[in-house]
């Protein structure tokens, strides 16, 4: 499988950038994590829209899910153009109804629920989710391909927490969100800081590690620097159009 990083900011995408978006590709099935503002435009760089087969909500926040509305209104397009008959595939938590009832625009969607006990299967993907800790409910990822060896785990948001430490476990690729440096008090705004990170990688036995949904301030240096006095294995800072061979 590979993985395009579309966005990485987090809160708001800077100039000619986007929040939390990351395509996931294995042959012909086209998904992605999250789809963050800013996320439509960035994505059209690699893929066609009318190509994309899924999303993958983490939660509900507008960095994470703020260009669902504008790829939706896409599919209605390209399907009215005839450029597919897919209807786009979406999916997402139910722990805020009313977020979750407003996703869709049938016949063009297709919206199916998950919780912390699903196993959804698409194309040859399977996607396996736990609750993080977060200031709204918000689902972290351990992704496989049956066509691939490699594991990815993808935390979306979340402050430390040991319960992650499992799910994580011997993760090919952890992308992790880095909200905070070191030295400042991520919990309090259900975030990570660069060191948790670290630790998180280091305990679970992750093989390396992409820090994600960075911050506007300070220097994303100092962040790599302070996760890699704590974590021996490979890390990298989040940039639009890097991508991953797992
Ligand atoms: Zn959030
Ligand atoms: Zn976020």
């Amino acid at each position: 499988m590979k993985l395009t990083v579309i966005g990485y900011w987090g809160a708001y995408p800077e100039a000619d950038e986007a929040t939390s978006c990351f395509l996931l590709e294995e042959g012909n099935t086209n998904i992605l994590l999250d789809c963050g503002s800013g996320a439509v435009s960035k994505l059209q760089n690699y893929k066609s829209l009318k190509d994309i087969n899924g999303v993958i909500l983490s939660h509900y926040h507008h960095d994470h899910a703020a260009d669902l509305g504008g790829l939706t209104y896409s599919r209605v397009v390209d399907i009215n153009l005839k450029k597919t008959d897919q209807p786009l595939n979406i999916f997402a938590h139910e722990k805020d109804r009313n977020e979750f009832n407003k996703l869709g625009k049938p016949p063009y969607t297709n919206v199916q629920p998950y919780n912390g006990g699903s196993k959804v299967e698409i194309g040859p993907f399977t996607f396996q989710f736990q609750q993080t800790k977060h200031s709204a409910p918000c689902y972290a990822m351990r992704i496989r391909s049956e066509k691939s060896a490699g594991t990815l785990v993808y935390t979306a948001d979340t402050s430390y927490d040991e319960n992650l430490i499992p799910f994580c476990r011997d993760a090919d690729l952890l992308i992790a969100e880095t909200s905070f440096y070191a030295d400042q008090d991520a919990a309090s705004f259900g975030h990570m800081t660069s060191s948790e990170v670290a630790r998180l990688a280091a305990s679970s036995g992750s093989k390396s590690v992409l820090l994600s949904h960075l911050p506007h301030f300070g220097n994303h240096r100092q962040l790599l620097e302070e996760a890699e006095a704590g974590f021996n294995g490979d890390i990298q800072i989040a940039k639009t159009g890097a991508n991953f061979n797992l």
